[in-house]
């Protein structure tokens, strides 16, 4: 399937010069979507994962269906103040805006292996971010998966981790 054509690109938003990718007309069309999931866990086939790990908002609709696809627990990073437990933060930057997230301490034990994903890979600062999340916590990162990457972004950059990289749709 082609997955850039069930991908809205919309030019200026939310800023001018961003080309927002929006994945809510491949998301509404439930074949795309689940073939989407689908590849998206061939691209880790064969990776020893315990949990998925997925940043607010658009990593929830990624990484949740990738965990219950691989049959592996789903843990959400959020922004500051959404999550009731105990927690650890980190500040970063984004494409358009600064953020903090966060995660529960006991969210991820020490020694655990951590498949990040997410809707889309720009400059990589929330999933930088959410490595140091893990990492804090003494979870290992064995490989993050996208469903969209900007290479020309360069993101990957600011993932130094000795862990595969994919994302599904390249632009
Ligand atoms: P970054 O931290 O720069 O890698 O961007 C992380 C998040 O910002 C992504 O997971 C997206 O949810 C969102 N984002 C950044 N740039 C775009 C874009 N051009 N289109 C859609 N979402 C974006």
């Amino acid at each position: 399937m082609d997955f850039k054509q069930k991908i809205r690109v919309v030019q200026d938003f939310p800023k001018e010069g961003i080309r927002f990718k929006d994945i809510t007309t491949l998301m509404k069309d439930g074949e795309a979507y689940k073939l989407a999931i689908s590849n998206i866990a061939d691209l880790v086939t064969g990776l020893d994962v315990d949990v998925i790990v997925g940043p607010e908002a658009r990593g929830f609709v990624i990484g949740a269906p990738l965990a219950i696809h691989l049959g592996k627990g789903f843990v959400p990073v959020r922004k500051s103040g959404k999550l009731p437990g105990e927690i650890v933060e980190s500040a970063y930057d984004l494409e358009y805006g600064k953020d903090t997230l966060a995660i529960h301490k006991d969210a991820i034990e020490p020694g655990q292996k951590v498949l990040i994903a997410d809707d889309l890979l720009a400059t990589g600062g929330t999933i930088a971010t959410t490595i140091d999340l893990i990492e804090k916590l003494g979870g290992i990162v064995v490989g993050c998966v996208f469903l969209i990457e900007l290479t020309y972004l360069d993101g990957r950059d600011k993932i130094n981790g000795d862990y595969p990289v994919h994302s599904l749709v390249k632009y």
